[in-house]
């Protein structure tokens, strides 16, 4: 690797990329990037998202590919007319809309094909990334010196959370039943307590429930749930068939169900109780600009907390990480590059 390279050279960096469905450490050069803004910034650390789980499982991406979105880096080198310079610490998500077509205009920014086209190269889990200028004009901030790295990797997905509360768009003290209480749930429940919600978590694994109550927020064994819990939305950061069973079960009539995983045998709610009981289903996927600076205001000011979420793995011990995560073993995985 070449600290302090000149951006238009090329370079070498340490990088995890899949290669027969699992990841492998290797050395790698990326492409020349002469003639275009950004930054090239050293990686500090870079969280495991659900999603990179599941892009490796399905074989949803091709061999090569460099996982990883969730990054906190500095900046080691940078062409830019933003204020950003050399030596700054940022947070950066990865896609951004581009504001003019007609998912844009209608809010559905993340189905929006520039959306879907911009990413940091070559990923998160690697020595170096470059970040364009388009990332640092729209979703990059310095880190707010109160976080540390590893509370400052949540910004992108306490996005996600943040998208998903706004999509629901619920009143003020209304009920929300989070089901499913990993990392993202746990989020997702202060979030909306953030945003003035009544908010009750659930998980089927006790100590995921007595997390979410030591964040302050009341929680249930599935098993153990208060029969007479009706919420006005279900948000699903599970997607097991007992989730669905259990958030047709607690959605009270004519609520909402927010869904916030994938299924895996893609199974969809019963047709007849949407009709019947006038539910509305809904889903929400990446964040907005927005989405990500009210998560970044959050973190900040405390208003969500992520203490004891995440385990530390170096890049070296990322399939274990993954492995780890899989089997419920830890909440979240931070991958330490430093
Ligand atoms: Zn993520
Ligand atoms: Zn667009």
């Amino acid at each position: 690797m070449l600290i302090g390279a000149p951006i238009k050279e090329r370079f070498n960096m340490k990088t995890a990329q899949i290669e027969n469905n699992i990841l492998i450490v290797k050395e790698r050069e990326d492409e020349n990037l002469d003639g275009r803004k950004g930054a090239i910034v050293k990686v500090l650390g870079c969280g495991l998202c659900g999603s990179d789980i599941v892009k490796l499982k399905h074989q949803l991406v091709k061999d090569g590919t460099v996982l990883g979105h969730e990054i906190v880096a500095k900046i080691i080198d940078i062409d830019s007319e933003t204020s950003f310079k050399k030596g700054d610490v940022i947070v950066t998500s990865h896609h951004i809309p581009c504001g003019k077509c007609e998912y844009c205009k209608n809010g559905n920014v993340s189905m929006c094909r520039h959306f879907k086209q911009t990413n940091i190269r070559p990923g998160g889990f690697s020595e170096l990334v470059f970040v364009s200028e388009e990332h640092l004009q729209n979703v990059a901030y310095l880190k707010p010196e109160n976080l540390t790295n590893i509370e400052a990797s949540f910004y992108e997905p306490l996005g996600c959370c943040i998208r998903a509360v706004k999509r629901a768009n619920l009143k003020n003290n209304s009920t929300a039943l989070v089901i499913g209480l990993g990392s993202i749930g746990i989020l997702m429940a202060q979030a909306l307590r953030a945003f003035g919600m009544n908010v009750v978590g659930c998980d089927l694994i006790s100590s995921r429930v007595e997390l979410l109550k030591n964040y302050g927020i009341e929680a249930f064994n599935v098993n153990e749930m208060c029969e007479s819990i009706k919420a006005d939305c279900v948000f699903m950061t599970s997607g097991s068939d007992k989730a669905i069973e259990t958030a047709l079960k607690y959605v009270r009539d004519g609520g909402k169900i927010l869904v916030f995983s994938s299924t895996p045998n893609n199974f969809g709610y019963a047709n007849n109780e949407i009709y019947y009981r006038e539910l509305t289903v809904l889903g929400s996927y990446s964040p907005s600009p927005s989405d990500l600076k009210t998560s970044l205001d959050l973190l900040k000011n405390k208003e969500v907390k992520v203490s004891g979420l995440s385990t530390i793995y170096p890049l070296e011990k990322i399939q274990k990480a993954i492995n780890d995560t899989v089997d419920n073993k830890i909440m979240k995985a931070y991958i330490s590059i430093e």
